[in-house]
Formats: C-alpha cells, sequence, structure tokens
C-alpha cells in the first residue's frame, strides 16, 4: 500500500513566539499536536525550510509594513490588542510562512499532500495590518508565491477556521486567480465575511463568504462543503488546493462557538481531498491557523493527518 501520509512541515523555533501568561495563541499549541502525532506515527519525520524573504512577503502585505515589522526583530511589541511580539516573534513568523511556502511547494512538486504545522497564524494579516494572532499572511504569501513561481493560474484557499480570514479576502479581493471560500461563525470576531461579501472588479464572483450562526456544526459545514464549495470548484478548476485549516470550530474550543467535531474535520478534509484529486493533479497543503483547545486542536489534526493518509480519496460527486 503506499504511503500517502501528508508531508509534515514543523520547527520548535516556533515554540519560542511567546505572547505571555494567559494568551490563548500560546506555544503548548504546537507542541501538543507535536506530541500526539509522534505518538501515534512511531516514524514520524518533521520537515523544516527556510523562512520566508522579504520579496515573498511583499508579494502580498505593503513593503513599509513589511519594513516596520522587521525592524522590530529582537524585540518586544504589541501591534494591535492581541498581537503581540516577543524577541523571536519576527523569526518565528517568518519561518510560519517559509514553512507555509515549503508545503506549497512540496505539494506542487511531488502531486500529494503537505501540512505545515504553523504560528503564528495568518488568515486575519492585511496587506498593511497585523491582526488578531497573525502577523504575516502565511496562506496569501504561499499561494502568491505558487501563482509567481511555480507557473500556477488558478488555487482555490478554503478557509474553516471558526473566524473570517478577513486579511486572506482583503488581499485577493480583487483578483479571480485566488477563489477564496471561507465558512465562519457570525457574529464574531472580526465581524466580516457577509455573504454578499464577493469580490470586486476583476475579482467578482471569486470570493464565496459563508456566515454560520453560533452552535452550527458537522452538518451545516459538510452541506455548505458539498452544496456550495463543491459545484464552486467544479466550475474554477484550480490547479492548487490550499486550506486556511484552523480547528477554534472544534466544540471544546473555548473562543469559538461552534460545535464540529474532530470526525467533522475528518470529513472536511475528505471533501478538499476530493478536489484537489479531481482538478489538481492531488496538490493540496493544509495550513495551520487557529485553535485553542489543546485536545480539541491535537486529535482535529491527528484526525486530518490520517484522513489524508487513507489510501485512496473517496469519490464525492459534486451535489
Ligand atoms: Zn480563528
Amino acid at each position: 500500500m503506499t504511503d500517502r501520509r501528508p508531508a509534515l512541515f514543523f520547527d520548535p523555533l516556533m515554540l519560542e513566539h511567546n505572547t505571555g501568561p494567559g494568551h490563548p495563541e500560546r506555544p503548548a499549541r504546537l507542541q501538543a499536536i507535536s506530541d500526539l502525532l509522534q505518538g501515534n506515527f512511531a516514524d514520524l519525520r518533521w520537515e523544516s525550510a527556510a523562512p520566508a524573504t522579504r520579496d515573498d512577503l511583499i508579494r502580498v502585505h505593503d513593503s513599509h509594513h513589511v519594513d516596520h515589522i522587521l525592524g522590530l526583530s529582537g524585540q518586544n511589541a504589541l501591534l494591535d490588542p492581541d498581537t503581540v511580539l516577543s524577541p523571536r516573534s519576527v523569526d518565528a513568523a517568518l519561518l510560519a510562512a517559509g514553512l507555509s511556502k515549503a508545503a506549497v511547494h512540496r505539494a506542487y512538486s511531488q502531486k500529494r499532500s503537505t501540512f505545515a504545522l504553523v504560528r503564528p497564524p495568518g488568515h486575519h494579516a492585511e496587506a498593511k495590518k497585523a491582526m488578531g494572532f497573525c502577523i504575516f499572511n502565511n496562506v496569501a504569501i504561499a499561494a502568491a508565491y505558487a501563482l509567481a513561481e511555480l507557473g500556477i493560474s488558478r488555487v482555490l484557499v478554503v478557509d474553516w477556521d471558526v473566524h473570517h480570514g478577513n486579511g486572506t479576502q482583503h488581499i485577493f479581493y480583487d483578483r479571480r486567480d485566488v477563489l477564496f471560500f471561507s465558512t465562519h461563525q457570525s457574529p464574531l470576531y472580526p465581524g466580516t465575511g457577509d455573504a454578499d461579501e464577493t469580490g470586486r472588479a476583476h475579482g467578482a464572483g471569486y470570493t464565496i463568504n459563508v456566515p454560520l450562526p453560533a452552535g452550527a456544526g458537522d452538518d451545516a459545514l459538510l452541506e455548505a462543503f458539498h452544496t456550495i464549495l463543491l459545484p464552486a470548484a467544479a466550475e474554477y478548476e484550480p490547479q492548487l488546493v490550499l486550506v486556511s485549516a484552523g480547528f477554534d470550530a472544534h466544540r471544546l474550543d473555548p473562543i469559538g462557538g461552534m460545535t464540529v467535531t474532530t470526525e467533522g474535520f475528518a470529513a472536511l478534509t475528505e471533501v478538499v481531498a476530493h478536489i484537489a484529486h479531481r482538478y489538481a493533479e492531488d496538490r493540496l497543503a493544509l495550513i495551520l491557523e487557529g485553535g485553542y483547545d489543546l485536545q480539541g486542536l491535537s486529535q482535529s489534526v491527528l484526525s486530518c493527518v490520517q484522513a489524508l493518509s487513507s489510501p485512496a480519496p473517496p469519490n464525492i460527486d459534486p451535489a
């Protein structure tokens, strides 16, 4: 049997991004994931990669904003009320973006799935603004890298974090080379992501938001994936599929109010794997976003890795 286990990108340097006592986006999140995966796979191998370069960042972020943040390397700083820099945070953020880019390169070159287990997360970071625990927008940097360097011309970004991926939407809002699909709890931080936010100019119709009420769970998410995402993917025919894989929609999460189960995340993973198999030669990269209950987070990541490791993706027909 072929081992289809995703290539896993991780580096302990990201544990040195110290957000301070009581902050939910804490090093223990990645530690819990690392411990659980190592306990489940005896032959587990982590892959690291080079940090993102300034050129990688300025494909999606304003250059003055990037230089301001790079200038804070080695210092403590507060970028917004929730978004903290410790002396190693800029290094960790550059590495998180670099591992996301490497996960995309591997998915592209080997036609397989990959998972970048990174922090700080990225999907709230806008072109000129760090916010919501996010410094640089990892998934946007990875998508822009694929578009600029790998000859890819259509990227699907699926964002199942409980929060709207305002940064990713903002960065690609007037472009059609990225189709952005987001499910999220509404109302909730950051307050964007209404269904009528659908893109602008060349990007009109290439942003799809599915706001869901608190309490929504596996059934609501899977219905949105089957009835909205699958037909949109069939029309778009992405050449690469990226996932902003946050796990704060898990029923145990202390920040989110949704009720997705560990098995639910596996089912969502099967849908995106199906899309990648059908249209994108299995080129699929998951990039970690939120998820603040250590058990819910780590078990859900394991469940996604197991779903991606199954010998053949199930055949799912567009509804
Ligand atoms: Zn989130």
